[in-house]
This record gives structure tokens, sequence and C-alpha cells, in this order.
């Protein structure tokens, strides 16, 4: 089955519409099951390294793939598939946990910029900055830990924060870094039987974590927290693709499909020889079978 429509239907470029309940995350599009979809994510999966091999020689570009969801969403296996065909030398994955003593000494944007892509180069980020407009924002109190000086925190800090995103995303995309946002998007009954097979099943239990029972009782503040975000912050440039997650076989294809996407936007080419080059070359290679 084609998967050319399938970037686009969750596809966020513009957020003044937006409303995350038209997003059903139970959806499979056209596909009945996981074996239906297998040829294609393989397809997108081999597509995906030819891209990198290119974007990594032309050493132009560079892309940004940000991963943002609830817990159990699926964001860690999700970048284990999709990136698997890929060579591990000209791509890096970044978890962002809470801020370090170090980092809080900084902007909120400081310590996930140390860590941008370089040219040539796809780069992960397992959460991101956007936790500043999620968790903090549903916790309030993490604010005060932050040590930004209190007359800046205002009535107007998240669409201070939104602002200064789009703004860091802009400047990003001007500068060569391409930038594609996912919201891996669960419902909070998948959720509830992920998390219990995180405590009935012994190879599972290493996975779960008090924490993540705590912020489920957070769960709406949290999806008025996504939509005000993705509203706020959705663009052209750095869209966001809010991708069913309830079934992980599907969020694996769309996010492929969305990557291959992308790269494929770029028009990516091997670099081509100079006559000066292609001249060395021909000696080289007679030297060689003299
Ligand atoms: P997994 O549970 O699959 O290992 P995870 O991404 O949930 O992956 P955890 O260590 O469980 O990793 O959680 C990281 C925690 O750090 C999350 O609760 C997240 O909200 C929190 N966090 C990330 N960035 C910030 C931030 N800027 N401020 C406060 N908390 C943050
Ligand atoms: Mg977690």
């Amino acid at each position: 089955m084609k998967t050319d429509k399938l970037a686009k239907t969750f596809c966020v470029d513009s957020g003044k519409h937006f409303r995350l309940k038209d997003f059903d995350p139970a959806s499979t599009g056209h596909w009945r099951s996981k074996e239906h979809a297998a040829e294609s994510l393989q397809e997108g999966i081999c597509r995906m390294a030819e891209l990198q091999d290119k974007l990594y020689a032309q050493d132009r570009w560079a892309l940004l793939l940000i991963f943002q969801a609830m817990d159990a969403a699926g964001k860690d296996g999700v970048i284990k598939h999709v990136m698997s065909g890929v060579n591990p030398q000209g791509c890096q994955v970044h978890s962002f946990k809470a801020p370090s003593d170090v980092e809080l000494q900084h902007d909120f944007l400081w310590r996930t910029t140390c860590d941008l892509p370089e040219r040539g180069h796809i780069g992960i980020f397992n959460r991101s900055y956007y936790e500043e407009v999620l968790v903090v924002r549903v916790h309030p109190d993490i604010l005060k830990s932050q040590k930004t000086p209190p007359s800046l925190v205002g009535k107007k800090l998240w669409e201070e924060r939104f602002e200064d995103i789009r703004c860091f995303e802009k400047h990003m995309a001007r500068s060569g870094t391409v930038i594609r946002k996912f919201f891996l998007n669960v419902s909070k009954k998948e959720q509830k039987r992920r998390f219990l097979a995180r405590l009935d099943e012994p190879e599972k239990n290493w996975k779960f974590s008090a924490a993540d029972i705590r912020e489920r009782g957070c769960w709406e503040d949290y999806q008025k927290a996504y939509e005000d975000m993705i509203r706020n912050t959705a663009s052209e440039h750095a869209p966001w693709y809010v991708v069913p997650a309830d079934n992980k076989w599907f969020t694996r294809l769309v996010v492929s499909t969305v990557i291959v996407d992308a790269l494929e936007s770029l028009q990516l080419a091997y670099p081509t020889v100079s006559d000066e080059k292609r001249k060395e070359l021909a000696g080289a290679r007679k030297e060689l079978v003299k």
C-alpha cells in the first residue's frame, strides 16, 4: 500500500484551528494489521538509509527529530525500530530528563542547543525543550527551582516561551536544520493497558516507575498543555505530527514515512567531483594497477 499521503494526514503545520480531539489515537489509516504494514515499513527504513548516506556525504543539511509523548506512548520503541537501518555514525540520540544543577545555571534552551545535530547528521531528541511548556506548566512548582529572576516570571510566561521556541526553530531552519516534531498520541485507556503489562510481566517490570502513575493523574492537564503547545509552535518549517500511538506498528510506519518525506524534500545528492579531483583519481588508479 502506498504511504504517499500518510505524512500529510497527521501533519499540523499551522496551529490556528488545531484541536487534539480531532486526532484519533487508535487510527491505523488504511492499514489493517501489522503484517499489512510490515513491507511499507521495511521499504521506508531502507530508503531512509540511502538518503542518510547522501545527507552525510553532502554535509550541508542537518535533520532534527523531536519526540514528545505521555509515558508508555512508545518513544523508545519508535526510535529503536525506525532508526534500525541508519548508520550510527551519522545519527545521535539524546534523552532529556529533569535538568541538572549545571543546566539550571543557563536559559532553558541552552542544554538542548549543545546537542543539536551537526551538518550531515540526524539528531533525535527523546523529550526536548518542549518539556518547558509541558511538565513545567503542569507542575508550576518546578518553575521555582529554575532560578529565573522572579521579576521575569510573569503572566505571559508561556506565551513568551512559545515565542522563544518559534524564533529558535526559525533560526535553526534558516541555518539548514530541518525540524520534524512528533507527538505520539496515545489514549488514556491504552496507557493503562501498557502500565498493567509493565506490572504483570516480569520482563517489563524494569520499565515501571511510580512517577508515571502520578503523571497519569494529571492526564487532562497534560492534554491541554500538549494542545496549546502544538497550537503555538506548529509551523511550515517545523511542523508537528500528531501520530496515532495506540498501535505501535502504525506509529512506526507514520514516523518512518515522515522522515523519508523530509529527507526526500532536500533533493540530496552525492557531491560531484571537480575536473582536477578526477585527474587525481585517474592518477591514483594508474598507480594502483601498475
Ligand atoms: P522512559 O520512562 O521510557 O525511560 P522517559 O523519557 O519517560 O523515558 P524518565 O527518566 O522516566 O524518562 O523521565 C524523564 C522525566 O524528566 C520526565 O518526567 C520529564 O517530564 C522530566 N523532564 C524532562 N525535561 C524536564 C524539564 N526541563 N524540567 C523538568 N522535568 C523535565
Ligand atoms: Mg518515564
